[in-house]
């Protein structure tokens, strides 16, 4: 065998697949372009970095990283039932909320069941799916956003899960309590729900949903969340999931027993305690929301209104060239043709000076 043909032994899906292309790295720019002073605002990250109290809870822990973590995650599981109300026997923590995903699709799908998602939602969506070799029903958005409706005449006698993000990413379209509610109780029940909450943090306390309260009436529902956007630790790689104690058994007999590694616990941990650190990361937010979105309104520009820490701007144009041309200054931001949206570019939100130099050489490129 050549080494052309190894690579169909993959399976079907696997082979297939396009790998998910994520936020250009700061330091990849560096190297290609030789440019320092670079400010990344596109993968969603937390511009005021890390808690300090995660930082000295790492500090802290650093000694013992010659043992194995609790694979268990006992402290962050009893911390998250604390303070979400929910039984440590409904969470599932994983490497990254990614990674609950993953288990979802490892442990409820094959290839004769269907997935159920809308058009311009979550990129693992389709990737997990099809490595599973299941097939995904893509159903087209309504004004960015998921159409309910249309997603549940969707559902066939072979869908076995739907994936929700509220909000979602990259468009920041949010969904109401009472048309979510709604779906999930109007699903058959041999569907597992995916309510994927990676900004929910982000969403204004009049539009809050409360998600955890429906746990005790839908056995099929899985809510995902993170610590790598509003905690700032996208790179510690740690989420968890709320759900039935059955699903979130079958959910633990998938993943690798140690998928959590001890920092990523500890820092959670810390910075779940960490109220002030959220405060400021969320009226930057809404300050850098507004920012952006006057900066955008003075351009001549619009952009589809956000509920999450990033804001997706219609160029009115192929975006591609300008995405280039803001790599050459120094700003990385994200293209999203790969989401079907080829004149847009999302931008997550920055510290002020950040947004501001970002709102700069946009008008440089544009003019
Ligand atoms: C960022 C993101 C996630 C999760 O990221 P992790 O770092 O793996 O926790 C999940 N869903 C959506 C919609 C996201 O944007």
């Amino acid at each position: 065998m050549n080494n052309r043909d190894i690579s169909l032994l993959a399976v079907a899906g696997v082979q297939q697949l396009i790998p998910y292309k994520a936020g250009k790295p700061i330091e990849e720019l560096e190297r290609e372009l030789g440019l320092t002073q670079i400010i990344k605002l596109a993968s969603n990250e937390n511009p005021l970095g890390p808690s300090p109290k995660a930082l000295a809870a790492i500090q802290h822990a650093l000694p013992e990283l010659a043992l194995y973590p609790d694979g268990s995650g006992f402290h962050l599981k009893q911390a998250l039932a604390k303070k979400f109300a929910v039984d440590v026997s409904q969470i599932t923590l994983g490497n990254g909320s990614n990674e609950i995903l993953e288990l979802i699709a490892r442990a409820f799908l094959t290839p004769n069941l269907d997935v159920v998602f809308s058009q311009h939602a979550f990129a693992v969506y389709p990737l997990v799916t099809q490595a599973a070799g299941a097939h995904a029903i893509v159903v087209p958005a309504l004004h960015y956003g998921h159409d309910l409706t249309a997603m549940a005449q969707a559902v066939t006698a072979k869908t076995r899960v739907v994936f929700i993000a509220n909000p979602n990413n990259p468009t920041g379209t949010l969904l109401t309590q009472t048309e979510l509610e709604a779906f999930i109780g109007a699903l058959p029940e041999t569907v597992v729900c995916v309510l994927d909450e990676a900004y929910f943090e982000f969403v204004n306390q009049m539009a809050a949903i409360n998600s955890i309260d429906w746990l005790a009436k839908f056995p099929n529902l899985i809510i995902t969340r993170t610590f790598s956007k509003a905690y700032g630790l996208a790179g510690l790689r740690i989420g968890y999931s709320f759900s039935s104690p059955e699903l979130a058994d079958i959910l633990n007999r998938v993943r690798q027993p140690f998928n959590n590694n001890s920092l990523a616990i500890i820092a959670a941990q810390a910075a779940l305690t960490d109220e002030v650190h959220l405060h400021q990361t969320l009226a930057n937010n809404s300050a850098g929301m507004l920012q952006l979105t006057e900066g955008f309104q003075a351009l001549n520009l619009e952009w589809i209104p956000s509920a999450g820490n990033f804001v997706a701007v219609d160029l009115k144009r192929e975006a591609l060239p300008i995405y280039d041309a803001l790599l050459r200054k120094g700003v990385i931001v994200r293209p999203v043709a790969n989401y079907e949206m080829p004149n847009f570019l999302r931008i997550s939100i920055g510290t002020l000076s950040e947004n501001q130099r970002f709102l700069h050489m946009l008008s440089d490129c544009l003019h």
